[in-house]
């Protein structure tokens, strides 16, 4: 298997190809779960309407940018009385829908901006002289 915290945890996750070029590294995987939830009503569908590839940007290898792309599957939701008649299956907290990067990459971000800000404010306020 792979060493933990190598992939986001979304569950079900399947690796199904590697690609490494001189620039960056792209990590082609697929959702393995039969079943999704539906994000409205919450009843689980199994009755796949299609497929698409989802892209995201996760934490870098040994400083080499990563590259997701996700074999997302949409659903049918089968529930007579939810409005929602197809949805793409959800990839919990690690990929928040919508998102172009994986929450890790985004807490990463956020400590590095704001350790930055900090040491910026900090050598501005005893470095700058006073008027
Ligand atoms: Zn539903």
């Amino acid at each position: 298997m792979f060493p933990e915290g190598l992939f986001p945890s979304i569950d079900g996750l399947r690796l199904e190809a590697l690609r490494i070029d001189t620039q960056s590294i792209t990590v082609v995987l697929a959702v393995a779960t039969a079943n999704a939830a539906c994000p409205l009503c919450g009843e689980s569908a199994m009755r796949v309407h299609s497929r698409y590839v989802r892209t995201a940007t996760d934490l870098p290898w040994a400083g080499i940018r990563v590259h997701l792309q996700i074999m997302v599957r949409r659903f049918f939701c089968d529930n007579a009385t939810c409005s929602r008649r197809i949805f793409a299956e959800r990839l919990g907290d690690a990929l928040p829908a919508f998102a172009r990067r994986t929450n890790r990459l985004a807490k990463a971000l956020c400590a590095i901006a704001f350790t930055l800000e900090v040491r910026e404010a900090h050598a501005w306020l005893t470095l700058k002289p006073c008027q």
